[in-house]
């Protein structure tokens, strides 16, 4: 299941749902604002997760819905390991640090990845999705218990 799309949305950031779904002649559904409810309520949070949290919404309704508030600009997902991808409310800007070995995930600000995103621009003219951007390693504990590891390994 990962048929998502990686477009870049607007950000719809406190504009009304139904206000939005109206504008575009899309139907106002209840499953529709408890889904984005959720997001909110969760912060990082599966379609699996939203779909416990919402009473009688199936895992595959909460999929096509998130995709419609993603497209919309209300969510925005990322990856934060291999399996489904972490919605979020769209408006919580940051960029995702996770350790391989434990699992830990840090929000960092956006600016993290400020070199790297100028220097992709001005070299080649590509634009990168911060909100969709992931670094992966290996946290402090990790890295110094590995190292540790690596000492035993050598006597
Ligand atoms: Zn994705
Ligand atoms: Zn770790
Ligand atoms: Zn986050």
């Amino acid at each position: 299941m990962d048929a998502h799309d990686h477009s870049h949305p607007p950000v719809a950031g406190e504009v009304d749902l139904a206000a939005q779904l109206r504008a575009r002649g899309m139907r106002v559904t209840p499953q529709r604002e408890q889904v984005l409810a959720a997001v909110r309520e969760l912060g990082h949070a599966t379609p699996e997760q939203i779909s416990e949290s919402v009473e009688g919404v199936d895992v595959t309704t909460v999929y096509r819905n998130l995709e419609l508030l993603e497209e919309l600009g209300f969510v925005r997902h990322a990856h934060l390991g291999h399996g489904a991808p972490s919605y979020r409310p769209a408006e919580d800007d940051h960029i995702h640090v996770v350790c391989h070995s434990c699992g830990t995930v840090v929000d960092a600000a956006p600016d993290l990845v400020d070199g790297l995103a100028s220097k992709l621009r001005s070299q080649s003219g590509f634009v990168l999705d911060r909100s969709h951007f992931t670094v992966f390693g290996r946290c402090h504990d990790c890295a110094d218990a590995g190292a540790e590891q690596n000492a035993a390994a050598k006597r």
